[in-house]
């Protein structure tokens, strides 16, 4: 991996990613691209893409002269239960011109899955990476679907694909786009602008999560491990923590012990936290390419409070 593009590359992910992948790989071997601008596109290779655009996608890639494609534009979950049709045709168009891209310039791919994989059906806990996947969210279905995309274009072409299921990611540097889990992003910004938090989603509701370090480092790991020792390639379940809206208001707390949390349940977003696990099982990952998590609950607090801090000027 030396010459890499990532697609989405102003989003929750993809703003952190670029930058870690700048750090390892030298800023004029990434190329950001996204549908919009913003300041971050100032910080190296960047150029406009719309992933509906087969066309431009091959001749950025082309021109870059990558050998690795990170594909990370997409419609979240609580979003795309808006706008359904729209989900599909971004998710799953944007994701099959990516991989016939790939295909034909031969890139190496990432894309990552997601907990929203997982339906109702699926067990619930320690979810096991090879299992039931009846989901009954667009997203869910968008993303189950690319999976096999993914697992085809290994099997088929021989295209070096490869993914994790992610959980709800927590970061500081960009807000996250519309999914179910971004309340555990919310609560950390409310603690500090005023002291209090309303959350959507109901306590007792455990769903998985991860700090922004661990997940990109997990990409980065995937896409460096020995390709003969993956058995799964794609869509393996990654998480660093469960926990319920008390549990991280129990942990903000004690760092500020006037913290308030109360309730107020949207319910398009309980339904879907419903309907996902509340712990999935990492020991696939584990075993086949040594994925570990640094970050648990609290020391995720403590970092997300102090980085937050300096950000907002709080
Ligand atoms: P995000 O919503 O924060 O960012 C998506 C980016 O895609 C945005 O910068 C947006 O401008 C861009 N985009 C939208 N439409 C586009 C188009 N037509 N062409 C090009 N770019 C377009 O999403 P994210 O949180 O960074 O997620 C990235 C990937 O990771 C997605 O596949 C998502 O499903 C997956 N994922 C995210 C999480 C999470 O908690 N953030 C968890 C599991 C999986």
């Amino acid at each position: 991996m030396k010459k890499i593009m990532v697609t989405g590359a102003l989003g929750q992910i993809g703003s952190e990613l670029i930058t870690k992948l700048r750090s390892e790989y030298g800023k004029e071997n990434v190329l950001a691209t996204d549908i919009r601008r913003t300041d971050a596109s100032e910080d190296g290779p960047f150029e406009i893409l719309d992933v509906t655009d087969t066309q431009k996608m091959h001749t950025l890639a082309k021109d870059f002269g990558a050998d690795t494609m990170m594909h990370m534009a997409a419609l979240l979950s609580a979003k795309a239960e808006e706008e359904p049709l729209f989900a599909w045709n971004l998710n799953m168009g944007g994701l099959m011109n990516a991989l016939e891209v790939s295909r034909e310039l031969n890139l190496q791919f990432f894309t990552p899955s997601s907990i929203g994989a997982f339906g109702p059906s699926t067990p619930k806990v320690d979810t096991p990476q090879d299992t039931l996947q009846r989901p009954t969210t667009m997203y869910g279905v968008n993303k189950v679907a690319g999976e096999l995309l993914c697992d085809y274009y290994f099997h088929k072409f021989g295209l070096d694909t490869r993914g994790v299921r992610f959980p709800g990611l927590i970061s500081y540097v960009a807000k996250p786009g519309g999914g179910t889990t971004d309340y555990a992003v919310d609560i950390y910004y409310k603690a500090l602008e005023q002291g209090k938090y309303t959350s959507y989603i109901a306590e007792g509701t455990y769903m998985d999560m991860m700090y922004m370090p661990d997940a990109l480092q997990a990409i980065v790991d995937l896409m460096e491990a020995d390709s003969s020792k993956l058995v799964h390639r794609n869509a393996f379940n990654v998480s660093a923590m469960s926990f319920e809206p008390s549990q991280i208001a129990a942990s903000i707390r004690k760092q500020i012990p006037t913290f308030e949390m109360a309730y107020d349940v949207d319910p398009v977003r309980q339904a879907i936290a419903n309907s996902w696990p509340d712990s999935i099982d990492s020991s696939v990952a584990i075993q086949e390419w040594g994925f570990k998590a640094d970050y648990n609950l609290d020391k995720m607090t403590e970092d997300m409070l102090a980085k937050l801090k300096i950000k907002l000027n709080a």
